[in-house]
């Protein structure tokens, strides 16, 4: 196929702008992939080179736009090179977050405890959707249709005009009561609040 070659074909900018290109998944992520979707290792490896790949352009990119004396030209292709293996990551990542979804629909992913839980001692779907979410947000993208809920963890569907960050019960709860703060189980939101507090 045509666009299988081209995929492939080597894509470089010239003139020693070249990012690193990762050649293996990395295996915490493949993992992550393949809990959530339940799909093989083998099966989610394109989705995980393509978000690598991503990444590594994406750091190329935020190091040459501090550089004045990178040229306009240059710092512009590489922005549609980032732009294209966005596309490219975005759409190999997406059966693989919808596959996940769809099969944790009404289910709650946190029984128990907080979201600032460590790492080991929470369950593997939860970890692996945070891994997800993770990928997510560095490509700037967000679920539709499905989603999980930031409070109680239960994936749930998005009715239209609803917010797809809480489920229609933690919805109506916060409109009553604002969740304590050691309620909010987003561990990276924690985190963020924690560190702005410390430079305030
Ligand atoms: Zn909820």
């Amino acid at each position: 196929m045509s666009s299988v070659a081209r995929a492939r074909a080597p894509d470089t900018p010239k003139g020693g702008v070249q990012p690193e290109c990762p050649q293996e998944p990395a295996r915490f992520f493949a993992r992550h992939f393949a809990q959530w979707s339940g799909l093989s290792l083998a099966d989610v490896s394109r989705a995980v080179l393509a978000c690598r790949h991503y990444w590594a352009t994406l750091e190329h990119f935020l190091d040459f736009r501090n550089d004045p004396g990178m040229p306009a030209a240059s710092l512009s292709k590489l922005d549609r090179r980032l732009a294209r293996e966005r596309d490219k990551a975005i759409r190999r990542l997406e059966p693989i977050i919808e596959a996940g979804l769809v099969a944790r629909q009404g289910k709650r992913m946190m029984i128990h405890g907080s979201r600032a839980t460590p790492a080991h001692r929470v369950p593997a779907d939860w970890l692996a959707w945070e891994t997800i979410e993770l990928c997510m947000a560095t490509l700037g993208v967000e679920a539709h249709g499905l989603s999980v809920c930031q409070l109680c963890t239960v994936v749930f569907r998005v009715r239209r005009g609803s917010s797809a960050h809480h489920c229609e019960v933690c919805a109506k709860r916060a409109k009553t009561s604002l969740p304590a703060r050691g309620a909010r189980p987003r561990r990276t939101s924690q985190l963020v609040a924690r560190t702005a507090r410390s430079h305030a």
